[in-house]
């Protein structure tokens, strides 16, 4: 068992002194915005080497979190940022470097390009689920296009949060970057301060509350959010490689994560198959028996009280109203503890098919026809995520044009969330803008139209008052057929 602080210590910053915060940074903001591309690298690197230097620390205030195992530490939060600060520094050079774009006919003799500048002031508020990754990857985009950021860090996750603060407080100046710990009454605070960019990593619901405070300063938004993110299983897919991949990926971080498999809609002919190879690699990831999966260092707890009886409600009203477990169902309410839980034959009005699991709750539909599965996917919000797992090519073409939504990804779960050159995020109810490598650098910036006009007789000079000319009246007719 890892060794963690007995309590982290958090500082809490009262309205007064959150407002001199983003006053400070507000006053510095041209200063940072005036930093070149390699001034912008060092401010990466030092954060990049700081989360090298603090990887035990990271592991272990995960632990104490939500007891997050520490491979899984590394692989979905330390490893995630570290290399999207890698990427962006490769890349900086060139995604601030101006582009010069073509000029039409009629404004010929002027020039015009388009340059990247930072958006000023920007809040990052960020959800417990992956403290580091989801508050670090779009600092990492922030300060590659040379914003000030204030980062307010979920409060449920207290140790990270702490730990958090004091990375950031280690690599930054707070006129630069702050991170401001708090509950939601900190957070509608920081909502009501004219920032000019917000980054919200949360729940749909929630999402809602912070587009309407920006409304009232006009701020644009990223809005990272959630949803139910469904698997298709064909009859034709290689049913060990997908069970394998759906258990993994739904039982990392305890099932909270916004990409998990949510539910998986599989093809009747092999629904059996499928159940008894999800119950294979379940066992094989965490244990033969129940008793044995309980002891599993591999599998974290959710994360406070009120979350796992969320969860273990649904799974109570799924069985209630007559779904099947086909595997799992064991709970702990002491430790929060749910086992990995297949189940089966769930009713259309169990609250499972409504809202998002986030825990360790599977539940599969069978589907008989490619149309109905694609039915039943567009006839709910756009997900995030998507995972098909097939074997036919033009099966997967159809339902990728048929349907609409975040990431997909293929015979693979949650590859698309690791490759910095994929644009990240959803659409509509899961989202609205894109964040990792250049897609995070342009959220975080302003794109600004330069152009100018070279030519000692331009050819606006038609265009000129009074109007009515020959050559204009000729050039009017010729535009509007050929330009
Ligand atoms: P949440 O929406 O409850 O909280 C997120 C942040 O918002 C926290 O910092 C919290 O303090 C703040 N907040 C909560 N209520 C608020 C309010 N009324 N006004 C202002 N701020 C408020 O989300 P969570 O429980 O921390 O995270 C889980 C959710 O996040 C899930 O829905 C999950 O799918 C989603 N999520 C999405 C992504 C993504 O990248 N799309 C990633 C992780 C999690």
């Amino acid at each position: 068992m890892m060794e963690v602080a007995a309590s982290p210590t958090q500082s809490v910053l009262t309205p007064d002194q959150i407002s001199k915060l983003f006053y400070r940074q507000q006053a510095h903001q041209y200063e940072v915005a005036r930093s070149n591309a390699r001034a912008r690298k060092a401010k990466l690197w030092r954060l990049h080497d700081a989360l090298v230097r603090h990887r035990e620390d990271i592991r272990a205030a995960l632990w104490a979190d939500f007891k997050k195992p520490a491979h899984e530490v590394d692989i979905s939060e330390t490893i995630c940022v570290n290399s999207e600060i890698r990427h962006a520094i490769r890349h900086l050079s060139s995604w601030l470097t101006p582009r010069r774009v073509g000029v039409r006919l009629p404004l010929l003799g002027s020039s015009a390009q388009i340059r990247y500048e930072p958006k000023g002031v920007c809040l990052i508020i960020g959800p417990w689920n992956f403290p580091f990754n989801l508050n670090l990857i779009p600092l990492a985009s922030a300060v590659a296009a040379g914003n000030c950021v204030v980062i307010k860090p979920s409060e449920h996750a207290p140790h990270s949060a702490a730990l958090l603060r004091q990375i950031v407080g280690e690599c930054f100046a707070p006129e630069e970057v702050a991170v401001v710990e708090g509950d939601v009454d900190v957070a509608q605070y920081l909502l009501s301060l004219p920032f000019n960019h917000i980054f919200f990593t949360g729940s749909t619901g929630v999402g809602k509350i912070v587009m309407q405070a920006a409304a009232q300063h006009l701020a644009s938004v990223t809005l990272e959010l959630g949803g139910k993110s469904p698997v298709l299983v064909d009859e034709t897919a290689d049913l060990d490689r997908a069970a394998s991949r759906i258990m993994w990926i739904k039982c990392l971080n305890g099932g909270q994560t916004c990409i998990a498999p949510d539910y998986v809609l599989v093809h009747e002919s092999v629904h059996d198959a499928l159940v008894q190879k999800l119950q294979a690699w379940a066992e094989r990831y965490y244990g033969l028996t129940p008793a044995a999966r309980r002891q599993s260092p591999d599998l974290s707890r959710m994360v406070h009280d009120r979350h796992f009886q969320s969860v273990k409600n649904l799974l109570d009203d799924a069985v209630g109203r007559g779904g099947r477990v086909a595997f799992g169902g064991q709970s702990d309410a002491a430790t929060r503890y749910l086992e990995p839980t297949v189940l089966t034959d769930v009713p259309e009005d169990a609250r499972i098919w409504e809202q998002e699991i986030f825990g360790y709750l599977l539940p599969l539909r069978r589907y008989t026809t490619t149309e109905e599965a694609i039915g039943y996917i567009n006839a709910r919000p756009q997900p995030l995520s998507f995972y098909i797992f097939s074997r036919r090519e033009s099966y997967i073409e159809k339902v990728i044009r048929e349907t609409r939504g975040g990431g997909v990804c293929i015979n693979e779960c949650a590859l698309q969330f690791f490759n910095p050159n994929l644009p990240f995020g959803g659409q509509n109810a899961s989202g609205i803008g894109k964040s990792h490598g250049e897609s995070g650098f342009l959220e975080f910036s302003n794109a600004r139209s330069v152009a100018r006009q070279h030519s000692p007789f331009p050819s606006t000079n038609i265009f000129l008052p009074p109007y009515g000319s020959r050559l204009m009246n000729l050039a009017l007719n010729w535009m509007i057929r050929w330009l």
